[in-house]
């Protein structure tokens, strides 16, 4: 088995190599850059000498899997880089990204343990993407970049970046400072009980506006922000103005609770345990009305980690909603050590749910099962009548949706809890 050194420097003058040549000849080159993910977290749970028998092993397996690489080194902790002469049809190179993906996710052992790895892939193509080695290097990086949060796990660069993707990149560092110049904002979106219609609970949603007015959605740059490090000042910031607000809200007498939603890397950060506990400390909402969310495949990456921090943060008071459930894979049986209080249904069940009815029967044994287990269901994406209906009348507990409220800015949120306490059958 090859020794997985790190040989960035051998690997940029291959690549030069190689891309000279490919010019003199008028040849095509494919640059494929190939992470193993959360490989941090196999050296927490493997011990150093567990992480290195992975990316012994996945080398291996990308020699055996490449056989026609020109080269193929490891050019980062958690990174190989490899160069295959142009495979003739683009369409090839799809096709060899998931076989490589598939080779490379098959389970064995390091030590006792059984480990399958996630990986993604990164594909550049010179001349296409750029002329030289370190073009193509940073079009690979950006092509792997783009892998982030998409099941498919593999990306091929296209020949132009859109203007929001470069945009974007640049935003990266603006990130740092955008909660010190208040562009970012919680918006809050109304949970409410299914039986009586009363609004129990909100969830707070980060948006961040730029100088220009412009709104950024999560979904864009919260991954940007895990890439550039500033995840976790943004998810402290969430939990703290979450807090803050909710107080506001509740003052002088109501008992909303707020969720605020933690992205992948800041579960597996022991430092989420005391930024919660510290949010709590100063600002005075109950422990019990407030929720953090955490999706169902961050936790099936690593359940032992990640429960053990839940359950830490469970022990203050907290409460742990387990959010887009139903898209993870993991199995039930999850149900019956799962630290947590509250299932999320996934938006994509329940508004399946309005014209099919094997939806609303999965939608169904979810809740039973749940409640068996002595958890709170909430259904999101609720858009219609119809479904709002047929969730009731399935027992479902808790419902969100713009059927029922969309995402408001603070004081929109509090005038919309006004209205609605003064309402016939409402709370006031
Ligand atoms: P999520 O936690 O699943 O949040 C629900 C998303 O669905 C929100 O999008 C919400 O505005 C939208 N939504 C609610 N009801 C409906 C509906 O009836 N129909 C449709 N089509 N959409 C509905 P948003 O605000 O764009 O947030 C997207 C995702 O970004 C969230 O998904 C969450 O994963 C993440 N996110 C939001 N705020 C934060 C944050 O403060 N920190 C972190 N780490 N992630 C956040
Ligand atoms: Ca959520
Ligand atoms: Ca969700």
């Amino acid at each position: 088995m090859k020794e997985a050194v790190i040989n960035w420097n051998g690997f940029l003058n291959d690549l030069e190599h190689q891309v000279l040549s490919a010019q003199i000849s008028n040849q095509v080159l494919a640059l494929i850059a190939v992470q193993i993910r959360h490989l941090p977290i196999y050296n927490f749970r493997l011990g150093f000498q567990g992480g290195e028998a992975i990316i012994a092993e996945m080398l291996a397996r990308l020699g055996k899997s490449m056989k026609r690489a020109l080269c193929i080194e490891r050019i980062a902790p958690d990174r190989f880089a490899v160069v295959v002469p142009q495979i003739g049809v683009p369409e090839l190179l799809a096709i060899s990204a998931r076989k490589l993906l598939a080779d490379l996710a098959e389970p064995f052992m390091v030590g006792r343990e059984i480990v399958s790895v996630t990986a993604a892939i990164g594909i550049s193509q010179y001349p296409d993407h750029g002329a030289t080695a370190e073009a193509l290097m940073s079009e690979v990086e950006w092509s792997l970049h783009s892998t982030i949060g998409d099941a498919t796990a593999f990306h091929i660069t296209t020949k132009t970046h859109s203007d929001q993707q470069l945009m974007l990149m640049q935003m990266g560092a603006d990130l740092h400072t955008a909660i010190a110049d208040e562009s970012l904002s919680l918006y809050y979106q109304p949970k409410l009980d299914l039986k009586t219609l009363a609004p129990v609970a909100s969830e707070a949603l980060m948006r961040w506006t730029l100088p220009d007015g412009t709104r950024i959605t999560p979904d864009q740059f919260i991954p940007v922000a895990e890439a550039s490090g500033s995840i976790h000042k943004l998810t402290q910031w969430a939990i703290n103005t979450a807090l803050r607000e909710g107080v506001e809200v509740n003052f002088p007498d109501r008992d909303y609770s707020v969720a605020v939603n933690v992205s992948a890397s800041s579960i597996y950060d022991p430092g989420l345990v005391t930024i919660v506990e510290s949010a709590l400390a100063i600002w005075d909402l109950p422990p019990q009305l407030f929720t953090l969310e955490v999706t169902e495949s961050m936790l099936i990456k690593n359940p032992e980690l990640c429960f053990r921090h839940l359950s830490r943060i469970r022990d203050m008071g907290v409460k742990i909603a387990i959010d887009d459930f139903g898209t993870g894979f993991s199995s039930l049986s999850y149900f019956k050590t799962i630290p947590a209080d509250e299932i999320k249904i996934d938006q994509s069940f329940i508004k399946a749910m309005a014209d099919n009815d094997d939806d609303e029967k999965i939608v169904g044994s979810i809740i039973d099962l749940a409640h068996k287990f002595g958890l709170q269901v909430v259904a999101e994406g609720i858009q219609s009548a119809p479904v709002l209906h047929k969730l009731q009348a399935l027992g479902c507990d808790i419902g969100q949706g713009y059927y029922l409220a969309k995402p408001m800015v603070l004081e929109d949120y509090q005038r919309w809890l006004k209205g609605v306490e003064k309402a016939p059958g409402g709370r006031g």
